[in-house]
């Protein structure tokens, strides 16, 4: 039994140097991504409940030259951990807006683009100056622009988040919350954070029809965004029963693979393009 702790002890130091050296490799890798043109925005929509496209969701890729495609579940951790995700997040704001300001020139009048906001990026001193300087450089109306924040991110610091999301608030950008129902907000908690949008995690979508308590939960949750005065925004929605369901509850905006995956811009463009012939 010793020899075996013993062998097993050492193939848990070899695992670990092999992920330590992989993380080592990608971190190298993910600092030059930007130079190099390997990281890209995809693009899934909002919809309304007669299935029109309200807004798009821009979600972060990366084309690695050898493995390929990269979902951000594999490298955003690395980007925060380092802090490359603040060059990082900086470069989706200003692609996201940029890409939306010329889906506007090109006639297609999608009302806003929500971007992912990581809790260091948030806490950066010059967050406010990094969002304002993407819409001026763009040239896009800032109402159009929607960050998604988490529950966790603003709590770290919430007099100073929310002092900055007022701040953007006041020049028209709005905000929701991210994956909600995961976290531990309260309803007067709730209440202190400039919010304009709930989005009722996945995990509570995606069981809908098989659980009660799912139910219950999601139930509540759009109950609590009217009562608040905001959105409820469903995501991860796969099938009609779930949208169904969802719209009965009064849950007003969904996302999700039942209407679209997220595309690259070109395709996004098309599904822009066969919906003004609808
Ligand atoms: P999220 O913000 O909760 O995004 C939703 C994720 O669910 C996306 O995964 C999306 O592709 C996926 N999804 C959408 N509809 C469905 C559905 O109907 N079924 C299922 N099973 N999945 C669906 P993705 O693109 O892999 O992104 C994962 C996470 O990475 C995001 O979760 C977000 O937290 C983070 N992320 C993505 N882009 C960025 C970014 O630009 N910056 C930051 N900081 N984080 C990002
Ligand atoms: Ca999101
Ligand atoms: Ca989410
Ligand atoms: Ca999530």
């Amino acid at each position: 039994a010793k020899e075996n702790g013993g062998g097993n002890y050492r193939f848990f130091t070899e695992e670990m140097n092999r992920q330590a050296l992989h993380r080592m490799q990608m971190e190298s890798h993910l600092r030059k991504a930007i130079g190099n043109n390997e990281l890209l925005l995809y693009y899934q929509p909002f919809v309304d409940r007669a299935s029109r496209i309200v807004g798009m969701e821009a979600l972060i890729r990366w084309h690695h030259p050898e493995l390929g495609l990269i979902l951000p579940a594999d490298f955003i951790r690395i980007t925060e951990d380092t802090g490359i995700i603040v060059p990082v997040g900086r470069w989706v704001l200003a692609t996201a807006c940029n890409q939306v300001r010329a889906w506007h020139d090109m006639g297609f009048d999608t009302p806003f683009v929500s971007v992912n906001i990581s809790a260091r990026q948030l806490q950066e001193s010059d967050f406010e100056q990094t969002v304002l300087q993407a819409i001026d450089e763009s040239g896009l109306p800032p109402a159009c622009l929607n960050l998604e924040v988490t529950e966790s991110s603003m709590i770290q610091n919430p007099e100073a988040c929310i002092a900055k999301m007022q701040h953007l608030r006041s020049r028209g950008v709005r905000f929701s919350i991210d994956d909600f129902g995961t976290g531990y907000s309260s309803l007067s908690y709730l209440k202190r954070f400039p919010i304009d949008a709930l989005k009722i995690d996945r995990s509570f979508v995606s069981d809908l029809m098989k659980s009660k308590g799912d139910q219950e939960i999601v139930k509540t949750i759009i109950s609590m965004a009217r009562n608040l005065n905001i959105d409820a925004v469903a995501e991860g929605v796969e099938t009609q029963a779930q949208m169904e369901f969802l719209i009965r509850c009064g849950c007003d905006t969904m996302q999700g693979y039942l209407f679209a995956r997220p595309l690259p811009a070109e395709q996004f463009a098309d599904l822009l393009e066969r919906q003004k012939h609808r």
